[in-house]
């Protein structure tokens, strides 16, 4: 049985795949679980030149995942091609790990005991990942987990399984050990039990989640009954504060490539500028004139800054958004509600804690300005929301800059850059509803591997009895 994935451009089939049970997906966890002694067992520098090779595989498939980024999300060429070199990054990045799993040897206060601690893999990975970054946080899921010895599920979005499928056959080429490296698809009336039964299997020993908030629930609530691990990087509603010292410039630039990329479907998108009175008037007509020169286009057809919007859904809930904050006193500066997948960029001022678009992530092309008296209330706005991904502050004095990001709750904060930056060797994680745990360097390797005790005596014991 197969389902398709229908492109939100055409109406058309995009693509089609394997549409598993939770049986099936079973028997891809029992593989996984006897294939990963083969690849623990290879040495970190063999591991090391077939990761090197998978993200070789990876660009090899420029075109392949381009064109499969636009048919089945709607992405600019742009945003796919990006995808596409973080991704070959982070493989990078990953094999360059291998030789960095190691241990230390800690003192023992009983006499002749040799004390070391080792990190080993743990089993079976399993990586469950979105379709709006879906090369980046496709491999994200699976890279590190390789390079620390796991053996890999990926369970591929149901709006992008050509785009995972890419992957897992990049990754497939390039000479892991037989069953090392796996998909799941499903149809998406499937997920719960597919993605349950695979959470239960025995030879599953972590998880890691991208994506809602809501199934993040669900993913943790599973995890705990079996007493698992993950690791879960979901919503989030980052805030952009520009203070009065900050340059404007930069925090237009910054903010309108934050609310805009990908037509605002990340996780770190810019959801609410803050910028403190004094400036407030100043920075929302320059930012107004900025987002009003981004155009929206069929990325099909040529470039443009924006492109298409992953379903109607998005349309819907945005539309929803925008009419909510109009009726409660909010302004539209630029763009408005839309009719097709192909939205224009938004910016709606005066936003206040009684509107939707004030708490709620909406995943699109919209952002609030919530004005801010001064830097403390710009804290406690940033503050005020249950997500805690990434934050931005703009200021021309970095060490206030460092005295602000202190006080953000968010596992991420730049200080004058945009909110969405991503580099494979970074920490890079949320608090609060935008999750638990960290992907990227070194912060990966605690993620994926077990860390264990070993002693060894040198001398004979003495024992009370
Ligand atoms: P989603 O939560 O709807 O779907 C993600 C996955 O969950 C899919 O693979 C789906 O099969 C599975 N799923 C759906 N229902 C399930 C159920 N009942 N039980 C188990 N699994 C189920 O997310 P999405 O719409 O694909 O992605 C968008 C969201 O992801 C946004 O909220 C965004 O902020 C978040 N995101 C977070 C990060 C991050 O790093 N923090 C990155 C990108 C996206």
């Amino acid at each position: 049985m197969q389902f398709d994935r229908i492109s939100p451009l055409t109406g058309r089939v995009a693509s089609s795949a394997p549409a598993m049970s939770a049986a099936d997906a079973s028997r891809v966890a029992d593989r996984a679980g006897a294939a990963f002694s083969a690849w623990a067992e290879m040495g970190p520098n063999a591991r090391r030149a077939v990761l090197n090779k998978a993200a070789d595989a990876l660009e090899q498939r420029r075109d392949a995942f381009i064109q499969a980024m636009i048919d089945e999300v709607g992405a600019t060429a742009g945003w796919a091609g990006f995808n596409l070199m973080l991704a070959a990054s982070m493989t990078r990045e990953a094999a360059a790990l291998t030789t960095r799993i190691g241990g230390e040897v800690i003192p023992s206060d009983k006499p002749g005991c040799l004390a070391i601690s080792v990190r080993e893999p743990v089993g079976v990975v399993l990586g469950i990942a979105p379709w709006n970054a879906p090369i980046i946080l496709g491999v994200r899921a699976i890279a590190t987990p390789l390079a620390c010895g796991n053996a890999v599920i990926l369970k591929a979005s149901e709006l992008c399984p050509r785009t995972h499928q890419l992957i897992i056959e990049a990754y497939a080429s390039a000479g892991f050990p037989e069953g090392t490296v796996n998909l799941v698809t499903n149809d998406p009336k499937d997920a719960g039990e597919v993605v349950g039964a695979l959470i239960d299997h025995p030879a599953v020993r972590r998880i890691n989640f991208t994506g809602s908030t809501a199934v993040g629930r669900i993913i943790a609530r599973r995890c705990a009954e079996n007493l698992k691990p993950c690791l879960l990087e979901l919503g989030g509603k980052a805030p952009l504060l520009v203070l009065e010292d900050a340059n404007i410039d930069e925090a237009v630039k910054a903010a309108a490539f934050g609310a805009f990329m990908n037509q605002g479907q990340i996780c770190m998108s810019t959801e609410r500028i803050i910028p403190v009175a004094s400036i407030a008037d100043e920075f929302a007509r320059r930012f107004a004139e900025k987002a009003a020169s981004l155009q929206s286009g069929d990325p099909r057809e040529g470039k443009t800054a924006l492109g298409a919007v992953v379903d109607r859904r998005t349309v819907e809930h945005v539309n929803a958004l925008i009419d909510d904050a109009v009726a409660a006193g909010a302004r539209i500066l630029v763009g408005g509600k839309a009719t097709g997948v192909i939205m224009p960029a938004t910016v709606i001022d005066g936003v206040t804690s009684a509107m939707r678009l004030y708490r709620e992530e909406s995943f699109g092309p919209i952002v609030a300005i919530i004005r801010a008296t001064d830097e403390p209330d710009a804290i406690r706005l940033a503050n005020d929301s249950e997500y805690g991904l990434s934050a931005a502050v703009f200021t021309a004095d970095a060490a206030r800059g460092m005295r602000v990001a202190r006080r953000i709750r968010s596992g991420m904060c730049h200080i004058n850059g945009p909110t969405v930056h991503d580099e494979a060797q970074m920490p890079f994680g949320g608090v609060g509803a935008s999750g638990y745990g960290r992907f990227g360097g070194a912060a990966g390797i605690d993620q994926f591997t077990e860390l264990r005790w070993i002693t060894v005596e040198t001398q004979p014991g003495h024992f009370p009895f």
